[in-house]
C-alpha cells in the first residue's frame, strides 16, 4: 500500500540526516523533495503546494532549526499534515433509521457491489445489525446474480426483483421487506457505468430523492488517481454524498486519490477496501494511514486486527494443550487460520513499524501459508498429532500429495518442532509474564 509514496517520502528526509547541521536551505529541499513525492503520488498541483506551504509556516512558526531533532519536528509536521489531508478525524457511518438505509454509488467496476457485501458482513458481525443487501442494477443480470453470490457467501439476504425495470420501486419495495422482516440496515447497490453519464445520474438522483437515505456513500477504486477525484466531484455535484469509500488500496502504491478526494470534494473516507475477500475492509483512520505511509508502521490496527480474533476460551484450551505437550499440527493450521482471517502478509507486514522498508524487495506470496496448509492436510490425523511417526517414506507420500519437496516438509517439521519447545518454555517459570502479555 502506497510503496511508492513511502519510498519518496523516506528519501526526502533523507536529506536532513545526511547534513550535521540543519539549515533553512535543507529545510526547503526536503519540502521540495515532499512536494515532488506528492506529485508523483498523483496529488493535484495546488494540494501538493498548499501541503509543503502549510508545513513551512509551521516549521518556521516552531522554529524548527532550534530544536533538538529538527528532523524528527519535521517529519512530525509532515505527519499531521497528512493527516489533516485525509480528513482529521475518523468518520463513522449513521445507522440511526430504523432501518438505516445506505445508498452506494459509483462507476462500474470500482469495487461497489464487493463493498457492499463487505458492509453488510461488517455490520451484522461486528455492529450486531441485520442487514439486507438490495440489488438495484436493472441493465446487467449478472450483477444482480453476483450480489446474490456475495450475499450467500457471508449469509446476508440479497432483494432483487429482476423483472421488474424501475430502480426507485426495487427501492421502495426493498424498505417495505427489511421493515416487514426485521432488518435494521439496507444496503442499496447500484448500476455503475463505466464513465459519468447522464442517464446513470439522473437515476441514481432519483433513487435517492425517494428513498431520502441515511447515508449515500461513494465508492471508488483509488488505483484511478486523479480520476477518482474527478468521478467523486461529478457525483458529489449530484448526490451531496455523505463519504467516500476507497476500494482496491492493496494494489495502490502511489495514494493520489486517498490524498487528495477530501481537500476537493470535502467528504470524508470513511471504510477502505484491501483485498477481494469479504474481511477485506477496514475503517479509515486518517492519521493511522498517515504514520504507516511514513513508514511508522500501524501497531495500533495491527493489535486491534489480533484482538479481534482472539478468542479466550480458545486460547486457554491451547495453553492446556502446550503443557501436556499435546499441541499438534492441526492446533497449529487453527492457529494459521487465525492469522490468516487478519489480513493478507503484505498488509500485516506494512504495519509493523520499519518493516514495510526493510521488506520490500522480499516478494511475499499473497497466500503465504498455502503450501503449509498442503503439507499438513496431506497427513493423516494420527501424524498430526504424533508427527514423531513420519518416518521419510510417508514423508514422500506427503510431498506427492501436496504438491511440496521433501525439504520443504523437513523444514516445517523443523520449525514446528521449535514452535513447540519454545512454546513449552514460554509455560515455565520465567515465560509466565510473556504469556500474560499475549493474553493467555
Ligand atoms: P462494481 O462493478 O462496482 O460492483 O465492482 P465489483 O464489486 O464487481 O468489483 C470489481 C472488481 O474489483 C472485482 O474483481 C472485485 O473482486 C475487485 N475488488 C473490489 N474491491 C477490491 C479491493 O479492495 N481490492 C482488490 N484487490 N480488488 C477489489
Amino acid at each position: 500500500m502506497f510503496d511508492n509514496l513511502s519510498e519518496k517520502l523516506d528519501k526526502a528526509f533523507h536529506i536532513l540526516k545526511g547534513h550535521g547541521k540543519i539549515t533553512e536551505v535543507n529545510v526547503a529541499d526536503t519540502l521540495k523533495e515532499v512536494r515532488r513525492a506528492l506529485l508523483d503520488a498523483d496529488v493535484n498541483f495546488k494540494i501538493a503546494k498548499d501541503f509543503t506551504a502549510r508545513v513551512k509556516d509551521k516549521a518556521i512558526g516552531q522554529d524548527v532549526l532550534t530544536t533538538l531533532q529538527p528532523g524528527q519536528l519535521l517529519v512530525k509536521l509532515v505527519k499531521d499534515e497528512l493527516t489533516e489531508l485525509m480528513g482529521g478525524d475518523v468518520a463513522g457511518v449513521n445507522l440511526q433509521g430504523t432501518p438505516s438505509v445506505i445508498l452506494m454509488s459509483g462507476l462500474q467496476g470500482s469495487g461497489k457491489t464487493t463493498f457492499s457485501g463487505k458492509l453488510a458482513n461488517y455490520l451484522q458481525t461486528k455492529k450486531n445489525k441485520k442487514p439486507l443487501l438490495v440489488a438495484c442494477d436493472i441493465y446487467r443480470p449478472a450483477a444482480i446474480n453476483q450480489l446474490h453470490v456475495v450475499g450467500d457467501s457471508i449469509g446476508v439476504e440479497v432483494y432483487s426483483e429482476p423483472e421488474n425495470k424501475n430502480p426507485v420501486e426495487i427501492a421502495q419495495n426493498a424498505i417495505k421487506h427489511a421493515k416487514a422482516n426485521g432488518f435494521n440496515v439496507v444496503i442499496v447497490d447500484t448500476a455503475g457505468r463505466l464513465a459519468v453519464d447522464q442517464e446513470m445520474m439522473d437515476e441514481i438522483a432519483r433513487v435517492h430523492d425517494a428513498i431520502k437515505p441515511q447515508e449515500t456513500l461513494f465508492v471508488v477504486d483509488s488505483m484511478t488517481g486523479q480520476d477518482a477525484v474527478n468521478t467523486a466531484k461529478a457525483f458529489n455535484d449530484i448526490l451531496n454524498f455523505d463519504g467516500v469509500i476507497l476500494t482496491k488500496l492493496d494494489g495502490d502504491t502511489r495514494g493520489g486519490a486517498a490524498l487528495s478526494i477530501k481537500s476537493v470534494v470535502n467528504k470524508p473516507i470513511k471504510f477502505v477496501g484491501t483485498g477481494e475477500k469479504m474481511e477485506a475492509i477496514d475503517v479509515f483512520y486518517p492519521d493511522r494511514m498517515a504514520e504507516r505511509i511514513l513508514g511508522m508502521g500501524d501497531v495500533v490496527s495491527l493489535v486491534e486486527r489480533a484482538q479481534e480474533q482472539f478468542n479466550e476460551e480458545e486460547a486457554r484450551k491451547l495453553q492446556k494443550k502446550i503443557a501436556k505437550n499435546e499441541f499438534g499440527f492441526d492446533d497449529f493450521l487453527t492457529q494459521i487460520q487465525q492469522v490468516k482471517k487478519m489480513g493478507n502478509m503484505k498488509d500485516l507486514v506494512g504495519m509493523i513499524p520499519g518493516a514495510s522498508k526493510a521488506m520490500k524487495d522480499v516478494e511475499i506470496e499473497d497466500d503465504a501459508f498455502k503450501h503449509i496448509e498442503a503439507i499438513i492436510y496431506s497427513m493423516t490425523p494420527l501424524e498430526r498429532k504424533k508427527p514423531a511417526l513420519i518416518d521419510v517414506k510417508r514423508k514422500a507420500r506427503i510431498a506427492k500429495g501436496s504438491g511440496t519437496k521433501v525439504e520443504q516438509i523437513n523444514q516445517l517439521m523443523k520449525q514446528f518442532d521449535q514452535m513447540s519447545k519454545m512454546m513449552k518454555m514460554m509455560q515455565g517459570p520465567g515465560g509466565k509474564n510473556l504469556m500474560k502479555m499475549m493474553g493467555g
